[in-house]
């Protein structure tokens, strides 16, 4: 990271209320770096301008961060994690967090073992799989404080994918670009299905001018029926 690419993440984190220290911001830039050098062998981001990257990755991540008072401790699940967001930067802030990153496509994951050992973090499972299998395994199901996913699909999917992998109790947070209400209009027959309940809906805007998000904060009230999810595929085809 050049010095003027390390003044935007640390300047940009803190507009978010978020304070990085030199070892976070080190280790940020050597994941960048690594995904970047990935990226030419494998398809894992559209975003190749660092300054993009970071903003688009990095504070876009890191926003999850500011919507809810982690305690360090959760055991976290990220759904369909691609390179690794918004679950990385969360691991980079919180090192203490339990992590899982789940995503259906084999080298994605791969690149993610490499990073992991490149970046020297602990306590993190990688598993390629489809969310809609691993839901139901009783390894992971209603196993996991909070649930995080980012560019997924829309909401009345993505809730049949990320709710039964949460406790009773426990939360979602699904990062959402800002007109979400048509999304979340639509998901509601699925979240009442599910055993969730929106709490909260925060609207932010990104750092030098990268845009509008809506970040969506799902509680989960009640138990999810032991039918869902179904199988592979029947979310996206046939949503509740
Ligand atoms: N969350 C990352 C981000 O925001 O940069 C990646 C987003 S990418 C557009 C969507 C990812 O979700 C892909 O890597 C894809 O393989 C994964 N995915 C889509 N459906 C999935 C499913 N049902 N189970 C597991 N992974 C899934």
């Amino acid at each position: 990271m050049t010095s003027s690419e390390r003044k935007l993440l640390l300047e940009g984190s803190q507009l978010l209320g978020i304070q990085i220290n030199n070892e976070q911001a080190d280790t940020f830039l050597k994941y960048m770096e690594t995904l970047l050098e990935w990226n030419k062998r494998i398809n894992i981001t559209s975003i190749t301008d660092t300054k993009q990257f970071i903003i688009k990755h990095f504070l876009d991540s890191l926003s999850c961060i500011m919507s809810f008072n982690f305690s360090n401790r959760e055991k976290v699940i990220d759904i369909g994690t691609g390179g690794g967001f918004p679950g990385i930067p969360i691991k980079i802030m919180m090192p203490e967090t339990k992590l899982t990153l789940l995503d259906s496509t084999r080298k994605r994951i791969i690149f993610l073992e490499a990073l992991i050992e490149e970046l020297k973090l602990h306590d993190v499972l990688l598993i390629h799989g489809r969310a809609e299998d691993y839901g139901k395994e009783s390894l992971y199901r209603e196993q996991y404080d909070v649930a995080v996913s980012r560019a997924v699909a829309p909401l009345k999917i993505l809730y049949e994918y990320c709710l039964p992998f949460v406790k009773e109790g426990g939360i979602f947070i699904a990062q959402k670009s800002a007109d979400v209400e048509t999304e979340l209009r639509e998901g509601e027959r699925a979240l009442k299905i599910l055993g969730g309940q929106v709490e909260q809906k925060i609207d932010i805007e990104l750092p030098f001018g990268g845009g509008g998000r809506s970040i969506i904060i799902v509680r989960k009230i009640n138990k999810t029926p032991n039918k869902y999810p179904r199988r592979v595929g029947i979310p996206q085809k046939r949503p509740l």
